[in-house]
């Protein structure tokens, strides 16, 4: 799952977790601080010899640098209990470096109803100013990019409405499995 700053991909993403168990969310390096009032397991919280020395071992699947705040984000090796589908919520970049590892990825791209929607959700939970200006300001251009490679593309209008498409999009793909390269 992806998308824009701001556009509510977190709650979505916890709701959807909410409405399938088979779904098991992957927990990302970061070389951000962590937010206050954040919980301290949200992501792993490095520092960047730490992280850097993991993308030598080769232990991530996808890394990037985040233009919105130079930090470094990377997926861990997955290692998920049998049976369970793996969910990422990164940014952009890593959704496409994880596409072309796994073309059968199913990429959902979630977008705000509009761009004031989405600025009056990264005020709300206490994003300075400054990276929100800067945020808005990729997201329009985020957006446009992440349609050119989304498989799905869900509005974020109503969060219950917008995990159940989610739910919905992912028991399709599971009932119909990608065809083979030679079909
Ligand atoms: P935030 O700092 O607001 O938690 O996240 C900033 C951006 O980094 C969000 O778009 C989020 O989806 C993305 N992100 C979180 N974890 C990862 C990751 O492991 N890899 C990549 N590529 N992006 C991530």
């Amino acid at each position: 799952m992806s998308g824009p700053g701001g556009v509510g991909k977190g709650t979505v993403v916890d709701r959807l977790l909410d409405l399938d168990d088979r779904l098991w969310l992957s927990r990302s390096w970061t070389t951000r601080a962590r937010r206050p009032g954040e919980p301290a397991d949200a992501y792993v919280f490095v520092d960047r010899d730490t992280f850097m020395r993991r993308v030598e071992d080769h232990g991530f699947l996808e890394w990037t640098e985040f233009p919105g705040n130079g930090r470094l984000y990377g997926t861990p090796l997955p290692d998920p209990p049998a049976g369970r589908d793996v969910l990422l919520e990164i940014e952009l970049d890593g959704a496409g470096q994880v596409k072309q590892r796994f073309p059968d990825a199913v990429l959902v791209l979630i977008v705000a109803p509009s761009p004031e929607e989405q600025e009056a959700r990264m005020r709300s939970r206490g994003d300075d100013e400054k990276s929100i200006r800067r945020r808005v300001a990729v997201g329009a251009e985020e957006e446009r990019r992440g349609r050119a490679i989304a498989d799905h593309v869900v509005v974020n209008d109503q969060v219950d409405r917008a995990a159940a498409e989610v739910a919905g999009i992912l028991s399709k793909h599971r009932a119909q499995p990608p065809a083979s390269p030679s079909t």
